[in-house]
């Protein structure tokens, strides 16, 4: 293990699927290279379940969280702001607080910061880094392909006139596949008259600002788009600093969880029967196509475990706020259902209210197929068991990841007509659960994720890709260290 005295400070934006990658993040940051570590989130305070992520008592002595007040954005945005433009905002408005928090370690010499990592919506603390003289490093928790569309965007920006959405023709962006505006990219990018297109250009430039870009993947799952980010005649032209993929990190599954209903039925299930439904941390579904859903689950004739939400009124983007809430607020979700369906499913089906334990979902041997919005934390949980996917995408970057997993990676199936675009029917949902639970297109998919799931764990392995990428990582940040202290570390450093 690489001797270091490294302290990050870790700046996490709001939400679950922001939190959980950073936290895995400084927790391999101490276990493996000896950091100590703080996190700075700002928590929504509105979910059980982030509640028990953040709990302090669950982290190494060397990992501390503070938790900044969530700034009041109401007077800011317009109240019906999408996703992107609040957490950009909420993390504008944070700057402040987060200046004097790090400005209040350094003065009291209590874990002082040698560098800062921020997220993606963080960008814009980055300034503050300087301000300390500490090097500074953006996290990407999601793919290659997300961060050559985040790092072209801006250079798209000035070649497209008029709205992504009305292009007909494919987007070419140097390390990607060809990629049509409206089925394939990003929801913030379509639309230039959106607040959100405005704040996506932001981050665009500002990721390459930082001294360095962690990214939530692993070499060989993305060598061309790796390769063309580093080129200096493709995107290396707009990023010019070392680029290290230390994935893929993610929760570990608990075998010491408490065996509860999930789990029993599981275990009476053949292996790789299952296919465990969910859509996040904050997707939900109409009520006409959770109705669809049901029937196409019910005519499948697989079995199923289905995390079931209250149906949304207008926009899957209204759930994210409200992520994780599972205080027994709801127990009768199931009359959302079809009439008859707990009975008639009984014996196939196991319907779970709001939040499930998905890690451990997952890895149990029973389940064989995930139908899920294409999060990149669920995307990487899927993976890395082994678990081929039915892209559902909802909104965000999930369609891009959607892509990624159908026409790259090989891992997924997906609608013909996409779900956040129209209610895909039962029996296409039919057709695509048997197809990846039973067909012979489902067991190739399941060889390439089995492939996949033993990659990624090579490349964490002593030795991996991402193990190196790490250690290089802390090799880099360690110069500017030596620099700050008057050593000359040039001749060190790869
Ligand atoms: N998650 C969970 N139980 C649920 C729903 C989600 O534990 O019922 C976790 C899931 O395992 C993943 C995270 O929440 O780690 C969701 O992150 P992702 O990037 O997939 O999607 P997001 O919520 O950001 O849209």
């Amino acid at each position: 293990m690489e001797i270091t005295n490294q302290h990050a400070a870790l700046l996490c934006s709001p939400g679950m699927g922001h939190i959980i990658p950073v936290l895995e993040l400084g927790k391999r940051l101490v276990t493996h290279q000896n950091f100590t570590v703080t996190i700075f989130v700002v928590p929504l305070h509105t979910s059980k379940a982030e509640s028990e992520l953040l709990d302090a008592s669950a982290f190494p002595h060397s990992l501390d969280i503070i938790k900044l007040p969530s700034p009041d954005i109401s007077g800011l945005v317009e109240p019906d702001a999408v996703v992107v433009t609040r957490l950009t905002e909420m993390m504008r408005q944070v700057r402040p607080t987060f200046r004097a928090a790090l400005h209040d370690m350094i003065n009291f010499r209590h874990r002082c910061p040698t560098m800062l990592i921020v997220d993606l919506f963080g960008t814009e603390s980055l300034p503050i880094a300087e301000e300390f003289g500490i090097p500074k490093y953006v996290y990407i928790a999601s793919n290659a392909w997300f961060l050559s569309v985040m790092i072209y965007s801006p250079t798209l920006d000035e070649q497209v006139k008029g709205k992504f959405v009305d292009l007909k023709d494919p987007l070419e962006i140097p390390g990607c596949r060809k990629l049509f505006p409206e089925l394939d990219i990003v929801d913030a990018l379509l639309d230039w008259s959106n607040q959100q297109y405005d704040e996506h250009m932001l981050m665009g430039r500002g990721i390459p600002k930082g001294d360095g870009i962690l990214i939530n993947i692993w070499e060989e799952l993305e060598p061309k788009s790796l390769a063309a980010l580093r080129d200096e005649n493709f995107l290396g032209r707009f990023v010019k600093v070392p680029i290290f993929p230390i994935g893929p990190l993610m929760r570990p599954n608990v075998s010491s969880i408490p065996r509860g209903d999930v789990f029993d039925w599981l275990d009476k299930q053949p292996n790789e029967t299952v296919i465990y439904v969910s859509f996040g941390s904050g997707g939900a579904l109409s009520y006409e196509q959770m109705v669809e859903l049901a029937w196409g689950l019910e005519m499948s004739q697989q079995r199923f475990v289905w995390v079931i939400r209250p149906p949304i009124i207008s926009s899957a983007n209204e759930t994210f706020f409200t992520a994780g809430n599972h205080n027994g607020e709801d127990d009768n979700l199931t009359k959302y259902l079809p009439k008859g369906f707990m009975g008639r499913t009984k014996d196939i089906g196991f319907v779970i209210p709001l939040w499930a334990p998905q890690v451990d979902v997952l890895a149990h041997p029973s389940v064989g197929g995930f139908l899920t919005h294409c999060g990149w934390n669920s995307t990487l949980e899927s993976i890395t068991n082994g678990v081929p996917m039915i892209a559902w995408p909802l909104y965000a970057e999930q369609r891009l990841n959607a892509t990624l997993l159908t026409e790259e990676l090989g891992v997924a199936v997906r609608s013909k007509i996409p779900p956040w675009k129209n209610v895909v029917k039962r029996e296409e949902i039919e057709e695509m659960v048997r197809k990846i639970m039973e067909g012979e297109e489902g067991f190739a998919l399941r060889d390439r994720a089995k492939n996949l799931k033993f990659s990624g764990a090579k490349a964490l392995e002593q030795g991996g890709s991402s193990y190196d990428a790490l250690s290089l990582f802390t090799k880099h940040a360690n110069m500017f260290v030596q620099f700050a202290n008057g050593v000359d570390p040039s001749s060190q450093v790869p």
